[in-house]
């Protein structure tokens, strides 16, 4: 698998504040829904962290000291779940938010976990793939007293994949002196791995893209789509998108942007990423602004790269009616408000990007039956439980009136909040 590593320095970096943003996010859901103030108190902080130092010999023989983190935010209905995310933009609030908002995805997906994200401030595209193993594991030894199937379960996010997953298992095995496969999930299909996890955030993304377009009148395979960022997420999203008859006439990665109003050949552009590791220059299409992918006059936008893309300086310009984010946090609480003053739907990130974890569950109950599901179990779960959601969502938004993400936020914070209190406070 080829994963595209280095991440650029955001252009929105100094406005970008995801914690802020999820803290607003769950205050305004605990104020629909009347909770006492406390409850947002309990919900707004981890339940659980830690700060690692990580030593690593550099191949050169000289010492460097990394940092990481683990935030367990909460874990009322389960062990926590969430990715692993390598980037030098990493922060401890960074993280923070991250675990929130995984917290809310798997209430909302019905899935039996809290929620966890976790981070190495580090540029992995400027490392020897010995020395990402060697960091890697000593992460995992660090935080071990942490993670485990029934406590906490890493998974890849940003600069992480199916080998760092192996390694992170290998490890935590070593220590427990036998194979634990749930430990991590997205590993590779030969070490425990599930059928559909490398393709299931993209396939979730898609599945909702359609119903989202279909909900305000557009026939799919008459609709223009424009995707931002071309890695885990965003490359077979465009894939998946094509392949339903969606023009997709835009992308971009870190690199550059190549658009092709006839739209682009998804197979040609794919062998050219992974020819030459992106986009950019890509023969068949002209080359672009990165920043004008997100402006195009589409009728479909997805966001799949970094938090806060979508944000206060550009929500205005916004012309696509549909986004689908398939990253965490693509848009800010101001674009929001822009966003559907100009009645963009918008289909928030915790139900949209919500396949990845999805499988990822099926991948640990896989793991703890030791029992093997065919392609066609995962895909056709998958369509079901994100159709369930997204249904669940409208109906939640229509009701009480409000965007979508206030409703699958509140249909979150509900189910989470039930839990505390069916559990009670100890002592
Ligand atoms: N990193 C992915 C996310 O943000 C997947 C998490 C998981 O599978 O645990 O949803």
């Amino acid at each position: 698998m080829t994963v595209l590593t280095a991440l650029p320095k955001s252009a929105a970096t100094s406005i970008l504040d995801p914690l802020t943003d999820a803290r607003s996010q769950l205050a305004e859901a605990i104020g629909l829904l009347g909770y006492e103030p406390g409850m947002f108190e309990l919900l707004a902080k981890p339940r659980r962290e830690i700060t690692v130092s990580i030593p690593l010999r550099r191949d050169s023989g000289e010492i460097e000291v990394l940092t990481g983190h683990r935030v367990q935010h909460n874990f009322s209905r389960g062990p926590a779940k969430g990715g692993l995310r390598y980037s030098p933009e990493v922060s401890l609030d960074e993280v923070r938010a991250l675990a929130m908002w995984m917290t809310w995805k798997c209430a909302l997906l019905d899935v039996p976990y809290g929620g966890a994200k976790g981070g190495v401030q580090i540029d992995p595209s400027t490392y020897s793939m010995a020395e990402l193993e060697r960091v890697t594991r000593r992460y995992t030894s660090e935080i071990s007293p942490l993670i485990g199937p029934e406590k906490d379960i890493p998974a890849p996010d940003i600069g992480t994949d199916e080998r760092t997953m192996a390694w992170m298992m290998d490890t935590y095995s070593a220590q427990q002196g036998h194979t634990v496969l749930g430990v991590t999930t997205g590993k590779p299909l030969s070490l425990g791995g599930s059928l559909g996890r490398a393709t299931a955030t993209s396939r979730g993304v898609v599945h909702l893209a359609l119903a989202a377009l279909r909900e305000i009148g557009i026939d799919p395979s008459r609709a223009t789509a424009a995707v931002e960022g071309y890695g885990k997420v965003g490359r077979h999203a465009a894939r998946f998108l094509s392949e339903a008859g969606v023009r997709v006439v835009a992308v971009s990665d870190q690199h550059g942007a190549v658009v092709a109003t006839a739209g682009l050949d998804i197979s040609a552009l794919d062998a050219h990423v992974d020819a030459c590791g992106t986009v950019a220059g890509f023969r068949m299409a002209d080359s672009s602004d990165r920043s004008e992918i997100l402006e195009m006059a589409v009728d479909l936008l997805v966001p799949a790269a970094i938090e806060g893309t979508i944000n206060e300086q550009n929500a205005a310009r916004i012309k696509a009616r549909v986004i689908v984010e398939g990253a965490n946090g693509p848009t800010t609480k101001e674009a929001d408000v822009v966003l559907n003053r100009k009645n963009v739907l918008v289909v928030p990130d915790i139900l949209a990007n919500a396949g990845g974890v999805l499988v990822s569950y099926f991948e640990w109950v896989q793991a703890n039956q030791a029992y093997w599901w065919n392609a066609d179990d995962v895909e056709q779960r998958l369509a079901e439980r994100m159709t369930h959601a997204w249904n669940a969502v409208c109906a939640k938004s229509a009701a009480m009136g409000v965007p979508l993400r206030t409703a699958a936020t509140v249909i979150a914070v509900e189910r989470v909040t039930l839990a505390h209190l069916q559990r009670g406070l100890y002592p």
